[in-house]
């Protein structure tokens, strides 16, 4: 496998330019209204290796909303709070073939939430946040993770006015059915929050530096990081996980603002952020590029 950091920075601008092209296939989501006035050009990459080389093209100082990338975070910081025996007794580590947000999912699970990278894990997972009120809680993760990983996340109050204009009927079943089934204590301050940890933004080397904490983080335990990486191997791009992981096979999670982190083990992480999607909400241009990296890698 050739190495992430010789990557040359000619490729990486020729494989820019035809993304540019790719993300006008994509759409923007139509359900948050500050996600679907954002600008389809933004474009950024960034890559950072173990060795802490750096390497970033595009819209370098925008930022934006993790969104669904922050599942796989949420996960690793309640495994070092909780361990995972009590996390695995809350939600299952499988894949699903059905939607990020489907009720339907866990209905067929008995309401044992299939795994983390879905709504229904997160949110049962958001339940487990201490704190008296979803701003402590969606605070004491943004810390947590900004010391981890010295990045500088912060919370879009904007973007969080903008997911709560419109009611989600999908996050409410789901909760619902998670609080009939007494997985779930709190409804009400478990979606607050979890639509504060999804509004947690930032910059694309904020992303980079977020993913290096499951390559080789000497402050998280190697054990909980492979967790994670295998979680988002099989689970991060929700129907395309199975495509995704055979044909590239790195830890991938992506999410709705058009953000796709991909972990490239013992190497490094990978960050990109286009906003148009493709059918299955993932980022056509980001996952372009990955794949490009990919290819060159293997
Ligand atoms: N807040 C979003 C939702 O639950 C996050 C989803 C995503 O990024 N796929 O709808």
């Amino acid at each position: 496998m050739k190495q992430l950091s010789y990557l040359p920075l000619e490729q990486l601008s020729n494989w820019l330019l035809e993304a540019y092209q790719q993300a006008k296939k994509g759409k923007l989501p139509d359900y948050i209204p500050l996600l679907k006035q954002t600008d389809p050009s933004l474009l950024a990459i960034c890559i950072i290796t173990e060795n802490d080389n750096i390497l970033i093209e595009g819209d370098s100082q925008i930022t934006f909303p993790l969104m669904s990338i922050i599942k796989p975070f949420l996960l690793l910081y309640l495994l070092s709070k909780l361990g995972d025996n009590f996390i695995f007794q809350k939600v299952n580590s499988k894949p699903s073939n059905y939607p990020f947000n489907s009720l339907e999912q866990l209905q067929l699970d008995q309401g044992f939430p299939r795994n983390p990278m879905i709504n229904s894990g997160a949110l049962t997972l958001v339940s487990l946040l201490s704190g008296k009120d979803s701003n402590k809680r969606c605070h004491n993760l943004q810390q947590w993770l900004n010391k981890q990983s010295q990045s500088n996340l912060f919370l879009d109050e904007l973007m969080l006015n903008s997911v709560e204009s419109l009611p989600n009927p999908r996050n409410q079943a789901i909760i619902d059915e998670l609080t009939q089934r007494n997985h779930i204590k709190d409804p009400e301050i478990t979606l607050d929050t979890y639509n504060k940890i999804c509004c947690l933004s930032g910059t694309i080397i904020d992303l980079a530096k977020l993913g290096l904490l499951l390559v080789n983080s000497s402050n998280i335990s190697s054990e909980n990081a492979s967790i994670v990486r295998d979680i988002m191997t099989t689970c991060g791009l929700y129907q395309a996980s199975e495509d995704f992981a055979e044909k590239i096979g790195f830890p991938s999670k992506s999410g709705v603002s058009g953000a796709i982190l991909s972990i490239v083990p013992q190497q490094g992480a990978i960050a990109c952020y286009s906003p148009p999607l493709d059918a299955q909400g993932n980022s056509v241009a980001s996952s372009y590029l990955i794949r490009k990296i990919a290819n060159y890698l293997i």
